[in-house]
């Protein structure tokens, strides 16, 4: 039966770009997404940026741009993240939609409907300069428990302390430095404490389908307050808060319904922006939102990470079902990615950059594959260890996967002009094998065990090659009379390939897409694997799949940036109006700019220059089969080991230079200010992943 399945991940907070806990956890959905489809199942996929609330407003002010402006700023720079690590949203939005200022206003209209809206008067701090009410992380002073100086409204990081604004000695604004004055404002909160509420969350975060470390933190929630000795303050504590939903003006959000100047508290409407973002996408597919939704055999899954569980299995579900909406099936709740067994951070200089990765031409689906592996069921914390992604990548990806196939391809190409033969018993049994191992597997993805999908996966590929090393193609091919065995061995291997890379897809779509294209298949499904590509099927001929890591990668992925980016971006803007130091150049036609042949080139190998302080040689393929020598003035701003591997722009057809150094034949992009006294940096240009050599730029 096939299941209609409506799937998001955590919305990211729009004041910054993605870092790698993000794509981590898009990479853990997708995964599961794909996974889905392969098994003939509906999936709606969709993410938004989480727009509003203090902090982006505080930042749009600083930046000099609207909110909206600064939000759309930021989704500006999605696509290169999401595009270069193959992670494929159905939808992108953003909760300042008109769709969520919508059901924002329905569902909380239905909350009150259902009696579960109060309002009360609180006390706050409010900024007199700035003629606002301050959130705790604005709001700044002397730890009440160790006299630390310049400790947030919330918790002392020196002491460890938790307290609250109005306990902070000698406190200010962190926006004007004004001395905060109390105020007293109305403020609306959801009765969570309703025994309704009470009654329900117990009942849907304890019927077993969350996490059990998941569920047993949730239990700890219900139980009352006690006093010193262990005694409950009250039996009539619930142990849950009402919840405070609403903030003052002036603030970036949605404005609550016959409240003029209250706006809903950013995580009320975030998780409302999961429902928008899909009616957006069914809205301009022409479907019925309201009919998916109200159709009970639909499932809700969200993805999230572990400091966001309060939100999603109290608030969220709470607030659905009170306003009679669908409620979410499951939330499944990931641990963080570390490094080296380290916390990432920027000052221990360990994070892992993802544009920085795609820009140096790693593999996206070797992140892919390693995080997969590393990921599991429960809430731990994943670690990317260097020297066990090198390990894997090579020795299980490409030393145990992808060879199957290069030992064996090129055989069928040669000699059996690309056809399959038959397979004998002895194949037959290994193939039966490999299929009875496909439905555990299944399951394992199902579950979100992939580590353990992919450890099966790589026995079943051991298997596979024992088979190889038992019959050894590249000797049965040089042994007369052994054509009828050569034939039969490959096309097993071939037949294994497939099977393994059905399996792999999830992980790797982008690869397995090309082993469509290798193996003369349509897309495959789950459903596939029981059945053969059979005797006389005609594949293509074999290119290499993947490369290995090269150590290199790694380095430079975890080097420092250099140190002249760091000095530009110190240096003063220049007082000129003239963009980058120069007046644009005279208008030409599309003819005359037709005339430069742009390519994408690969730097594949760079040298210092003996001689030069300014030049470094490069070896740049241009996909015509040969290198071009071209001689470039960076060696100021780069080092030739931060170039090699790279993708950049070359002038193609400028006529050839001779120079004291020997021919260069072309030019590579870089920008630069026209005064590199006043500015110095010299940046050479590269492409959005997936360029390849050779392509023109028009
Ligand atoms: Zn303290």
């Amino acid at each position: 039966m096939t299941r209609r399945l409506f799937v998001t991940t955590a919305l990211p907070y729009a004041n910054g770009n993605f870092h790698i806990g993000h794509i981590m956890e898009y990479i853990q959905a997708d995964i599961w997404v794909r996974f889905q489809r392969m098994r003939g199942n509906e999936v709606h996929f969709v993410c938004a940026d989480d727009a509003h609330g203090a902090p982006i407003m505080i930042a749009a002010e600083k930046a000099g741009v609207t909110p909206r402006q600064f939000v759309d700023n930021i989704a500006a720079g999605r696509p290169p993240y999401l595009q270069g690590f193959h992670i494929e949203f159905d939808n992108w939005s953003h909760t300042d939609s008109e769709e969520n200022h919508a059901l924002c206003r329905e569902i909380y209209l239905d909350l009150q409907q259902a009696g579960l809206i109060e309002t009360r008067e609180i006390e706050q701090f409010f900024d007199p300069e700035k003629g606002m009410f301050l959130p705790d992380r604005f709001i700044k002073g002397e730890c009440p428990q160790c006299g630390a100086k310049d400790q947030y409204g919330d918790n002392c990081e020196v002491c460890g302390a938790v307290y609250a604004p109005t306990d902070l000695k000698h406190p200010f604004s962190a926006l004007s430095g004004a001395t905060p004055v109390l105020k007293t404002s109305q403020h609306y909160f959801f009765k969570l404490s309703d025994p309704r509420c009470v009654a329900y969350l117990k009942q849907w975060t304890q019927d077993g389908k969350l996490q059990p470390e998941v569920a047993n933190k949730i239990k700890e929630w219900f139980e009352p307050k006690k006093d010193e000795n262990g005694q409950p303050l009250s039996q009539a504590d619930s142990g849950l808060s009402d919840w405070d939903i609403s903030r003052d003006a002036p603030y970036f959000g949605i404005e609550i319904p016959g409240a003029p100047g209250k706006y809903f508290y950013v995580w009320f409407d975030a998780p409302i922006g999961y429902l928008a973002s899909l009616k957006n996408l069914m809205t301009r597919r022409g479907e019925d939102f309201d009919a998916f939704m109200a159709d009970p055999s639909v499932e809700q899954y969200h993805f999230i990470g572990k400091d966001i569980v309060t939100f999603h299995t109290l608030f969220w579900p709470a607030v659905l079902h009170f306003a009679k909406r669908k409620e979410p099936n499951n939330i499944f709740v990931h641990g963080h990615l570390t490094v080296n067994g380290e916390k990432m951070s920027k000052s221990r200089g360990n994070g892992i950059d993802p544009l920085k990765y795609l820009s140096l031409g790693m593999n996206p689906e070797w992140l892919r594959y390693y995080i997969a592996a590393k990921l599991n069921a429960h809430v731990e914390d994943a670690d990317f260890n260097t020297s066990d992604f090198v390990t894997r990548v090579n020795s299980d990806l490409v030393g145990k996967y992808i060879n199957i196939a290069s030992r064996a391809a090129g055989f069928l190409t040669k000699r059996f002009n690309g056809k399959l033969g038959k397979v004998s018993a002895d194949g037959q049994a290994l193939l039966t094998q490999l299929q009875a191992g496909i439905a555990p597997i299944a399951t394992s993805f199902e579950a979100r065990e992939y580590g353990k999908a992919l450890r099966d996966t790589m026995l079943l590929a051991d298997r596979v090659n024992e088979y190889v090393d038992q019959n050894k193609p590249w000797e049965l091919a040089k042994q007369e009379g052994q054509e009828a065995r050569l034939h039969d061995v490959c096309t097993t291997c071939i037949e294994a390939f497939r099977l393994l890379t059905l399996v792999l897809k999830p992980v790797l779509p982008s690869l397995s897409q090309q082993v469509e294209a290798f193996l003369n298949i349509a897309p495959m499904r789950f459903t596939d694997a029981n059945h053969f590509l059979g005797e006389g099927h005609a594949i293509q001929t074999y290119q290499h799949l993947m490369q290995r890591v090269d150590p290199k990668h790694i380095e430079a992925l975890f080097e420092a940036p250099p140190a002249l980016a760091t000095l530009a971006e110190k240096a003063e803007p220049a007082e000129s109006t003239l963009p980058g130091g120069e007046a644009i150049a005279p208008t030409i036609t599309i003819d005359d700019f037709a005339k430069v042949d742009l390519r994408i080139a690969k730097i594949v190998a760079c040298e210092a220059v003996e001689g030069s302080t300014k030049l470094l040689r490069l070896s740049l393929d241009a996909g015509e089969g040969r290198l071009r020598n071209v001689f470039s003035g960076i060696a100021s701003a780069y080092k030739p080991e931060q170039l090699v591997g790279q993708l950049t722009v070359l002038v193609a057809n400028l006529a050839p230079r001779k120079m004291k150094f020997g021919v260069s034949e072309g030019m590579v992009l870089a920008a630069s200010h026209a005064d590199d006294k006043a500015q110095p940096g010299i940046y050479v240009l590269t492409p959005w992943p997936g360029a390849q050599p050779g392509m023109r730029i028009g």
